[in-house]
């Protein structure tokens, strides 16, 4: 991949950005176990999609296949109330496990089912766990063939199942012609730090994640934000699983609600799509609307 100049007289735009799954399927649990286990999509969904709603802020949804197929009423939902649609794979399994037959699989299966769900064209896409790396460079080949045109999939940083430490940590074109927006870091101490949301919004104080998109802002990037409903279901059962992933699933998901809210009332946010055409890295399509305060 190559970082090449941002495109000229570019305003960034932070994108808030969901991966919509249920609170199993992000948990190392496979999809001959998911029917075991209790439904809980759209209480979180729902609660995430009025916090939007009154703060005025639009997202862009990385949906799961396999929670599509179960919950189309609440994807036709969504996208009827403003967000975009992305791609999150059908089945979450990790993209550089996978390889690029059955990666190429699992990502058409999830878009003939958004696509015959919603009346718009689906570009987006996100990898389950960050899981485009050094060890799977194929995926972008293949995302490319299947109509996408951006990808936020790379983390620029280390941890055991995913990150590229080495990638740009602002938005670049890869040599395949996608555009990719990694998750915003946070540089300090010679390192790069996650700081973009999900477990880490959790475990670090707010002020970090706050300090992360200020500084990204102040250099005209676009910082990104992502979450997932389950996240504000605190109520959700509890697994019996290895620390290193009880830990940051279930830590202070109380707290989630009342740090979300001041995110969004602190920094403007737009769909990932909208972002990037309003940076000039994709062709402009829809007309922007944003920028009314949180209430
Ligand atoms: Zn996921």
């Amino acid at each position: 991949m190559n970082a090449i100049a941002k495109p000229a007289g570019s305003v960034p735009l932070n994108a808030f950005t969901v991966d919509l799954e249920d609170w199993y399927q992000g948990l190392e649990t496979g999809p001959e176990e998911w029917d075991g286990f209790e439904d809980r999509l759209a209480t979180g969904t729902n609660r995430l999609l009025d916090l939007l709603d009154q703060c005025g802020v639009r997202a862009t949804f990385f949906v799961l296949g396999y929670a599509a197929e179960r919950a189309p009423r609440l994807v036709r939902r969504i996208h009827a109330r403003g967000h975009e649609i992305g791609t999150h794979g059908y089945s979450h399994g990790f993209v550089y496990q996978l390889g690029p037959d059955a990666f190429a699989r699992d990502l058409a299966r999830s878009l003939d089912i958004l696509r015959n769900l919603v009346d718009a064209d689906i570009v987006g896409h996100r990898a389950p766990f960050f899981s485009i790396t050094h060890q799977s460079p194929w995926a972008y080949r293949i995302l490319v063939e299947h109509g996408i045109r951006y990808d936020s999939s790379v983390f620029p940083v280390r941890n055991y199942r995913y990150g590229m430490p080495d990638a740009p940590r602002t938005v670049y074109r890869t040599p395949e012609g996608l555009i990719e927006f990694p998750l915003t870091t946070l540089r300090l101490l010679g390192t790069n730090w996650p700081i973009a949301g999900g477990a880490y919004f959790r475990l670090l104080p707010y002020t970090v994640t706050r300090l992360g998109f200020i500084k990204a802002i102040r250099h005209g990037d676009p910082a990104v934000f992502y979450l997932h409903p389950w996240e504000l279901d605190p109520g959700h059962p509890r697994l019996d699983l290895p620390r290193r992933i009880r830990w940051p699933h279930y830590y202070n998901l109380t707290r989630t609600r009342e740090r979300l809210f001041r995110l969004l009332r602190d920094f403007t946010f737009v769909p990932m799509r909208e972002a990037l055409e309003s940076s000039g890295w994709l062709g402009q399509t829809t007309e922007n609307s944003h920028d009314r305060p949180c209430q």
